[in-house]
């Protein structure tokens, strides 16, 4: 049984190690992530799982099936965070993984295939400005190259702050995961509102979205604010304004699956009171766990600035700065995480996940769930970040269900 006090100890020794600064700082390979990362190692040799810390520093505790010549259940999440972030993003994941093994131990459940609880090296993009790199390097597709070429703010690579750690950055390219995976199980907070508005204490995800991200610059004519009469004006920012509204329409249009736009940045130049704004560097974000309801979106945004521009007298450069693949949960998973919610009498909403995880690399790989739990006002990356420990229990609870469901030889997951 899922045992709310000892996962709550673990949520509150975790607290502690915070790192200088408000909340939580365990960026990424920095003290205070290494003493989490050892609170996580100590509780899983504690629990009698064997530990081992692959060339990236990812830290995998397997405990052994009867039968170890099969694929593994491979559950897990990150214990890295934000600088001042908060003490559920990810670890919320880690903890229930390994409480789920000590439940599965305390009630001696023989379990066929062998279950392997990760934590993730280096999930947030917060230090060297790239996410899920321990999945990344896990699945082979980082090279050397990118270790030197991703750099923190003080200018220390991920290639040295590897080496400084002991860890192996030469190997990088030698070092995939290469045991056969029979399934992947991720649970995290939902870092948004829906599950709270709802009144669901689980969402089960249907894919993880991602964005296509670029710059629009609007260009118009910066002339006097005081001798330029209206009609005689090409203002980008007025544009801009435009464009930006067309977003928000055009994307709430796009009802099933769901598309989200936002334009974060918006530069204007020169940005003076007395000069009617020459130009504007807007940067387009749009979501979408649905490629094609996502291109789309993209599509009708940009005749939508064509337009906006010619009718204006303006003109406009577009950008590309990136454009990543959504990927869907496995429906086999999914159905899996319903039928443990249903029998645990969870109630449960199926769900897009807005942010990226971890869980996204091992699509490709084996089939693979998520699972949500709320946290207060929708609210991470964040030292107000804050999720009940009941809510944590009852995906855990979920988590243990669907994982001793599929450590059997009998549950071919089709
Ligand atoms: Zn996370």
């Amino acid at each position: 049984m899922i045992q709310k006090e000892r996962l709550q100890k673990d949520f509150d020794a975790m607290a502690q190690l915070t790192g200088l600064g408000e909340g939580i700082n365990r960026l990424a390979f920095t003290d205070a992530d290494w003493e989490g990362r050892q609170y996580i190692i100590d509780r899983m040799t504690d629990a009698g799982l064997d530990v081992e810390i692959d060339g990236f520093g990812n830290v995998i505790g397997y405990k052994v099936g009867t039968n170890p010549d099969l694929p593994i259940i491979m559950v897990g999440s990150h214990t890295d965070s934000v600088p001042n972030g908060g003490n559920y993003d990810g670890v919320a994941g880690v903890l229930s993984a390994i409480e789920v093994v000590r439940s599965i131990i305390d009630d001696g459940f023989e379990h066929e295939h062998t279950i392997a609880v990760v934590d993730f090296m280096c999930e947030e993009s917060s230090r060297f400005g790239a996410a899920t790199l321990g999945s990344k390097a896990m699945r082979g597709k980082l090279t050397v190259n990118d270790l030197h070429r991703l750099v923190d703010k003080q200018g220390i690579s991920l290639y040295d702050a590897l080496k400084n750690r002991k860890l192996h950055p030469d190997a990088i390219e030698s070092m995939a995961y290469n045991r056969p995976v029979k399934a992947f199980i991720e649970m995290h907070i939902e870092q948004g509102k829906v599950l709270e508005h709802k009144q669901k204490q689980i969402g089960i995800v249907s894919g993880i979205a991602a964005p296509e991200r670029f710059y629009v610059t609007i260009r118009g004519n910066a002339d006097h604010s005081g001798a330029t009469p209206m009609n005689l004006r090409h203002d980008a920012l007025c544009g801009a304004s435009k464009i930006i509204l067309g977003i928000e329409e055009v994307t709430s249009m796009q009802e099933e699956p769901p598309v989200v736009g936002t334009v974060g940045i918006a530069e204007v130049v020169p940005g003076a009171m007395n000069v009617i704004p020459g130009s504007v560097k807007l940067g387009v974000d749009i979501r979408s766990i649905s490629k094609v309801a996502r291109d789309s979106v993209v599509f009708l945004i940009k005749e939508l600035i064509d337009v906006i521009a010619e009718k204006r007298g303006l003109s406009y450069t577009i950008e590309p700065i990136s454009k990543e693949s959504p990927v869907s949960m496995h429906s086999s998973m999914t159905e899996e995480i319903k039928r443990a919610a249903k029998s645990l009498n969870i109630e449960y909403i199926i769900i897009p996940s807005g942010a990226g995880h971890d869980a996204m690399h091992w699509t490709e790989v084996a089939p693979t769930g998520m699972i949500f739990i709320p946290c207060r006002d929708g609210i991470s990356h964040n030292t107000a970040e804050f999720a009940a420990i009941d809510d944590i229990v009852a995906g855990a609870e979920i988590l243990e269900n669907v994982i001793k469901n599929i450590s059997l030889v009998s549950n071919t997951l089709d």
